[in-house]
């Protein structure tokens, strides 16, 4: 495949992976990798812990057990530099979560500045760059409610791109948008892909899965069910309870 040949190096390790919030087993036991420029694909039912497993990517939740590597870096090693390893992980949620009386200028160059300590110049250069990457290069000066919601998350993307991430998370990005909203945030992130961005996402968006993903992962109870080539999983699925959670979506 494309993507493997670019570099056989791992971007993401998850091994035996567990996440209890109290009593409640969320993760049960989670093994995955994406190696560079591999995009996966996370599908599953609501409350299947596809949200928790990206979250414990970038530790906005302790896991519980298990280990996670990202770029070669043990991030659940309590001496890990956390910040050091969610500065390079760009994470997009269905929510925007733009600052609202920020524009969109500043939205991508606060990060910028403060955390990679770029100069305003710079900063500005590079904000400009990834507003057009998201086709949004007239509206730096516009301020997120003057958007549309589509507008909006492509403006989180270019948020994340300025970063210079070394992967991108995405949880449901499409899912809180009006329906003739969501082709063009899929087609950002077709590009994202097309450009080999190791991209990890969660998504109810079967057709872009399908067309886009080199590996579909299938969650149900906290745990893989079923993992591979999207043909195969979309077409053929091993497992009666993918095959059924197709059925319900399809
Ligand atoms: P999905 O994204 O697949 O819908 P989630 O990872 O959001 O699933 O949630 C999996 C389960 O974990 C659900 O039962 C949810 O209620 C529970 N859960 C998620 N986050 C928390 C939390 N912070 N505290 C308690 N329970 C949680
Ligand atoms: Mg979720």
């Amino acid at each position: 495949m494309k993507h493997r040949e670019v570099s056989a190096l791992s971007a993401i390790e998850i091994s035996g992976l567990r996440k209890s919030f109290g009593a409640l087993e969320v993760l049960r036991g989670i093994d995955l990798s994406v190696d560079s420029g591999e995009v996966v694909c996370v599908i599953g039912p609501s409350g299947s812990g596809k949200s928790t497993l990206l979250r414990c990517v970038n530790l906005l939740e302790v896991p519980t057990g298990g280990t996670i590597r990202v770029g070669g870096v043990e991030v659940t090693d309590p001496d890990c530099d956390i910040d050091g390893v969610r500065r390079r992980i760009g994470m997009v949620f269905q929510q925007f979560n733009l600052f609202g009386h920020l524009r969109v200028r500043e939205n991508l160059t606060i990060s910028q500045r403060r955390v990679l300590r770029r100069s305003r110049a710079e900063a500005q250069r590079i904000a400009a760059a990834n507003l057009e990457r998201v086709g949004l290069a007239d509206k730096a000066d516009a301020y997120p409610a003057q958007l549309s919601g589509g507008q909006q998350q492509r403006v989180a993307i270019a948020r994340a791109l300025a970063m210079d991430p070394q992967l991108m998370l995405f949880d449901e990005p499409t899912s809180a948008l009006d329906p003739e909203l969501v082709g063009e945030v899929l087609a950002v992130m077709r590009g994202l892909a097309a450009d080999g961005m190791t991209m990890l996402v969660v998504t109810h968006e079967m057709a872009f899965a399908r067309e886009v993903a080199s590996r579909v992962v299938f969650m149900d109870g906290g745990v893989i069910v079923e993992s591979g080539e999207p043909a195969q999983v979309f077409g053929a699925p091993r497992e009666r309870r993918t095959a059924e959670f197709l059925h319900r979506v399809l």
